[in-house]
């Protein structure tokens, strides 16, 4: 499977622009998912652009959670392909999509492809398993790492976290995964970086994780 940053505070590929937000493409087992939309739908679908990826042929927008700097681009997005959205239960529905799902229990979204269910009646995190393990992606992490840890884990064991870790600072929680990118509003990145120095991954838009 293959993770590519969209949109995020910091860029990691020239050319890429930078915003507060977060937004990636998530491509495994034929589907291709846009997980959040960032901030401002042109930045979206400019770094879009410049990545190779055509909004077209994505199959299913999955919102981590209706904070501005997850939905932004939403409508946009939707008016160029109407998919469908996946949503958290106490969410407003989103105008122009094709379907929208609102997800309040752990839900199957592809073969293999999961939501944790909205947690703490905010945020769900999107789960993938593979055969190393779980990976899950994270939009800004409030109902708490340690919650969506233990949602995930019950489809098995959690290999990789991605994505936003607001507030988070209970690190000894990243002992047993393999790796960890920390990125959008995680504050703590250079003290994740110093404590797992071989699991830590750099985030920013453009970056390309493999798994
Ligand atoms: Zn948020
Ligand atoms: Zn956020």
């Amino acid at each position: 499977m293959k993770i590519t940053i969209i949109y995020d505070n910091e860029v990691w590929k020239e050319g890429l622009r930078a915003d507060w937000g977060f937004s990636c493409l998530i491509e495994a087992y034929g589907k291709k998912i846009l997980f959040d939309t960032g901030s401002n739908g042109f930045i979206l679908l400019d770094n879009m652009r410049k990545l190779d990826i055509d909004p077209l042929e994505i199959d299913a927008v999955f919102i981590s959670h209706f904070h501005w700097d997850h939905i932004g681009g939403l409508a946009d997005f939707l008016s160029i392909n109407p998919a469908k959205v996946y949503i958290p239960l106490s969410s407003d529905e989103p105008q122009g999509a094709g379907k929208t799902i609102k997800v309040k229990e752990y839900v199957k979204i592809f073969e293999n492809i999961f939501s944790t269910g909205e947690l703490d009646d905010i945020e769900q995190s999107l789960v993938i398993k593979t055969v190393v393990g779980l990976v899950v992606i994270a939009g800004c992490s409030h109902p708490g790492v340690k919650n969506i840890l233990k949602a995930a884990s019950k489809l098995g064991k959690v290999y990789a976290l991605i994505g936003g870790l607001h507030g988070f600072r209970d690190f000894h929680l990243l002992e047993d995964l393999e790796l960890v990118c920390p990125t959008h509003c995680t504050q703590f990145i250079p003290e994740i970086k110093l404590r797992y120095p071989d699991k830590y991954v750099k985030g920013g838009a453009g970056k390309v994780i493999e798994i």
